[in-house]
């Protein structure tokens, strides 16, 4: 591999102790089948050395590696304890969750080790505000209640963006399906984007804005899966020279609840096209929704409605290990689970949450949460999925090791937190 003779050439050169190399992260995460397209090592490579390979969708080499550790820092299946981007809650700003459903790492010398990110880490996390919520003006191809196109919308038309990170779908007619990362600039853009894909679109890696007309200053609202956002939050939290990537142009994050997320060919090219025959020229909705994957045609027929779990082959193997399921590091969580068909639940975490709904409230609909209960429900399934997950995949005897539980004990509130990964 490209990186790798790379590393043949600077063999005679002494290398500082401490360093963590780009070829460490494609050891450790890409080459290990772990990477889940989040774009953090991109967008945090001060060299500007990481691009993003067009075919495999995956983060490379593609200049020389100055070995400054930071891809390998900030990434989620890296070195970075993205426990430590979510803020801590108080009794007033969590929804406690029973005892029986905290999942803790079973080694009890490890006090510290705890996935539900200790202490500050039960319940839903810091939520000032929770909400249903659906667009006052729909937009067409909106997944739930179209709550997050209408508070683009109403951020753009109020002036107080200058732009959205989303997802539109690929300018390739023949993969309508694939969700493309884009920074939108218009209300208009912002509702050709609407909509859920299930796959992960190297999202942070787009925050290089010179392509775009924007203020020299922009402000930049993301929408991205939680893995994409505690990349940045870190970022944002540990300021750290970032190259070309704007991660200091970032003024709102919303973070959509996740259980999983796709390869792009294998779900939608040979589970849906091949094995099931799917016409995606007529299908009209895609949504994993009560354990289920459905697929609707623009007809209101229903193509596919069968357990996620048939699908899992095509998910990505990263997702497994993820505990984040509501986005706790950021400022809005939104998601279709905890609110009736067609209102999207609204969890407001930060300051700057409130203010953007405040600031959007004429386009949206706002009324109660209907049941946090739900969230507490899959975010204590999809945790307990991680905690198998990181015992398999980080078995001693297995190919390489991280020692999580050393990482976690020499936590000392820095990102840089000491990994030892072995080959
Ligand atoms: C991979 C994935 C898995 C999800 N899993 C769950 C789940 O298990 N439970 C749950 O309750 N909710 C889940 N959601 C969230 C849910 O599908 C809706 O996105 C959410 O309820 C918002 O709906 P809305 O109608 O308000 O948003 P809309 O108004 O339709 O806007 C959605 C926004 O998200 C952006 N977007 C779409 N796909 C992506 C992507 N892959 N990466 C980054 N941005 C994207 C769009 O560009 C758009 O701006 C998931 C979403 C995704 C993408
Ligand atoms: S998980 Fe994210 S940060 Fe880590 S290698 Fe993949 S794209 Fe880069
Ligand atoms: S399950 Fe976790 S790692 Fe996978 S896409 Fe969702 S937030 Fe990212």
């Amino acid at each position: 591999m490209k990186q790798y003779e790379l590393r043949e050439q600077m063999n005679s050169i002494t290398e500082p102790p401490g360093k963590t190399w780009f070829w460490e992260l494609a050891a450790g995460v890409i080459d290990a089948d772990r990477c889940i397209q989040c774009g953090t090592c991109v967008a945090v490579c001060p060299s500007n050395s990481i691009g993003v390979n067009e075919e495999t969708n995956l983060p490379e080499l593609i200049k020389m590696c100055t070995g400054c550790s930071q891809c390998w820092s900030y990434c989620p299946r890296g070195g970075l304890r993205y426990e430590a981007t979510w803020p801590p809650s108080t009794p007033e700003t969590d929804v406690p969750i029973p005892e029986e459903n905290l999942v803790t790492r079973p080694d009890p010398g490890d006090a510290y080790w705890k996935i539900t990110g200790g202490d500050p880490g039960a319940g839903l996390g810091r939520v000032l505000e929770a909400y249903a919520v659906r667009a006052a003006r729909r937009p067409d191809g909106a997944q739930d209640g179209g709550a997050v196109s209408a508070l683009l919308c109403g951020l753009l038309d109020a002036g107080a963006i200058d732009g959205a990170l989303v997802s539109k779908p690929s300018d390739d007619p023949n993969e309508p399906w694939k969700g493309v990362a884009t920074i939108a600039t218009t209300a208009a853009e912002v509702r050709a984007a609407a909509g859920s894909f299930y796959n992960q679109t190297m999202a942070l890696a787009e925050l290089d804005l010179s392509t775009y007309a924007l203020p020299p200053k922009p402000r930049i609202a993301t929408v991205g899966t939680p893995c994409e956002v505690q990349g940045l939050a870190a970022m944002q939290l540990r300021k750290w020279p970032t190259g070309a990537h704007r991660v200091d142009a970032v003024v709102l994050t919303v973070a959509l609840l996740c259980t999983k997320s796709f390869d792009y060919e294998k779900l939608i090219v040979d589970e849906l096209e091949r094995r099931r025959v799917v016409d995606m020229e007529r299908v009209s909705k895609i949504d994993v929704i009560r354990g289920r994957l459905i697929v609707e045609y623009a007809d209101g027929a229903i193509a596919v409605d069968e357990p996620i779990k048939e699908f899992h082959g095509a998910a990505l193997k990263g997702c497994d290990e993820c505990a984040d399921f509501l986005g706790r590091s950021a400022d809005i969580s939104v998601g279709s689970v905890g609110s009736s068909d067609g209102w999207t639940s609204l969890l407001v975490r930060s300051d700057r949450g409130r203010e953007a709904v405040e600031r959007a409230r004429g386009s949206l609909d706002i009324r109660h949460l209907d049941d946090p209960q739900a969230l507490l429900r899959l975010d204590a399934f999809d945790r307990r999925t991680a905690v198998e997950a990181l015992e398999r995949n980080f078995d001693p005897d297995g190919s390489f090791f991280i020692d999580f539980a050393s990482h976690v004990k020499n936590y000392t509130g820095s990102y840089r937190a000491p990994v030892f990964l072995r080959h």
